[in-house]
């Protein structure tokens, strides 16, 4: 069967770069094929936590805000450095979803706006040559013009570029989803935390307790994210700080909690090779907070520009994909978000630094609130 393109992945950023390219032109709706491995909904470790990125992205593809889903609205991000605590009010700064309900609400918006999304067919091979790509499912084998990667931090394209990667940036995090006692302090707040207070046992990241609704009940997602970004520090040990973190016993966390690895986005990172595009996480996501379903979905804006150009030219080798990207607003954002971290992350081990950041911290969030993101944009 033979396909322009063919997207290898169901989750945001594949999901959004087949919108993206529907959306330039309704054609795509018989030249694109997107490939699933599992069915929707499907379940994927994740916090959930969206933010304004994502959501203006999906504004962008006409999706109503906010999106007729269960969701929890986050007006005040805490960020915690022991005693220091610096809160950055929003309306809301966060959204937090079922990650498995938004996925499925994406794939049937997708579905019925006429992109068509083979789910339960996993990709086994990939193979690419001069004339096209070709990639073989236990079910059919496919020939594409173009391929996308987008199947996150542990799919086959990641296996297929990584022996042309020179270093692989992965993040290691634990997430823990349980129930909530009755009325979880962080919801009556409608706030999330996002604790740093370990970056001095040696964590390059924090600890996350977020509330969120699962079938109409409120469960508590918890997680500890750790950039691994300066690899000349010894590892921490996960599980124990992970468990120290929430010691008390109204807040325990127990096994199992599950692990998975984040991809995360520097300049070094390779984007692109003739016929294949990579987005999301297997291009590189926020390496701060660990943050990939805003950046995710913001990548499919910028490949469905890159693909609607390579076959304008007939040129499939996607050689300005990294600098279209730099340029991007998309680009810009992983740029501070990585400076961020390599900066934070190298320095956090300096006593003086982190209160300083929160001293400063404190002085921004109160110059620069954010607008209201429900109300329609202006102008
Ligand atoms: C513990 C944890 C917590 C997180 N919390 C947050 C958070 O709160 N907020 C946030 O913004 N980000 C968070 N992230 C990051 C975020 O989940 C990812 O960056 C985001 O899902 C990346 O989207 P993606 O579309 O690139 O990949 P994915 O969402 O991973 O989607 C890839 C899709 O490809 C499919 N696939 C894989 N292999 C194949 C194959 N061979 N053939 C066909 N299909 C295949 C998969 O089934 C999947 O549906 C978290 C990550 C982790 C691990």
């Amino acid at each position: 069967m033979h396909y322009d393109v063919i997207i290898i992945g169901a989750g945001p950023a594949g999901l959004s770069t087949a919108l993206h390219l529907l959306r330039h032109s309704p054609e795509w709706g018989e030249r694109l094929l997107v490939l699933e491995k599992a069915v929707h909904p499907r379940f994927k470790l994740c916090g959930g936590a969206v933010t304004r990125l994502g959501l203006e992205t999906l504004r962008g593809l006409d999706f109503p805000l906010p999106l007729p889903l269960e969701q929890f609205f986050v007006k005040e991000v805490r960020l915690k450095y022991q005693r220091h605590m610096v809160t950055l009010p929003g309306k809301p700064q966060l959204v937090i979803f079922n990650r498995a309900d938004l996925d499925a609400y994406l794939a049937q918006q997708a579905k019925a706006r006429g992109i068509q999304l083979r789910e339960g067919e996993e990709v086994k091979e990939i193979t690419i040559s001069s004339n096209g790509v070709s990639l073989c499912t236990p079910q059919a084998q496919y020939f594409a013009q173009v391929v996308v990667g987008a199947d996150g931090a542990n799919g086959i394209t990641r296996r297929y570029t990584r022996h042309k990667t020179a270093k692989a940036r992965l993040a290691r995090t634990l997430e823990v989803l349980q129930a909530a006692p009755k009325a979880p302090s962080l919801l009556q707040d409608a706030a999330a935390l996002f604790d740093f207070s370990l970056l001095k046992e040696g964590l390059q990241g924090y600890v996350w307790d977020f509330p969120f609704y699962q079938q109409n009940a409120v469960a508590l997602n918890r997680g500890i994210y750790d950039a691994r970004l300066d690899r000349s520090k010894p590892l921490p040990p996960l599980p124990n700080l992970f468990r120290a973190a929430f010691s008390d016993s109204q807040s325990a966390v127990h096994p199992p909690w599950r692990s998975h690895p984040i991809h995360w986005f520097s300049p070094r990172n390779r984007f692109a090779y003739p016929r294949l595009l990579l987005v999301g996480e297997v291009a590189g996501v926020d390496p701060l907070f660990g943050e990939g379903i805003g950046p995710a979905l913001a990548y499919g804006q910028v490949a469905a520009q890159a693909i609607t150009e390579a076959f304008e030219r007939q040129d499939f080798s996607f050689s300005t994909y990294r600098a279209r990207l730099r340029n991007s607003y998309l680009g810009r954002y992983l740029m501070t978000r990585w400076f961020t971290a390599e900066v934070s992350y190298r320095l956090a081990g300096q006593g003086w630094f982190p209160p300083l950041v929160w001293h400063l911290g404190k002085l921004l969030a109160g110059l620069f609130p954010p607008p209201d993101l429900f109300l329609p944009p202006q102008g």
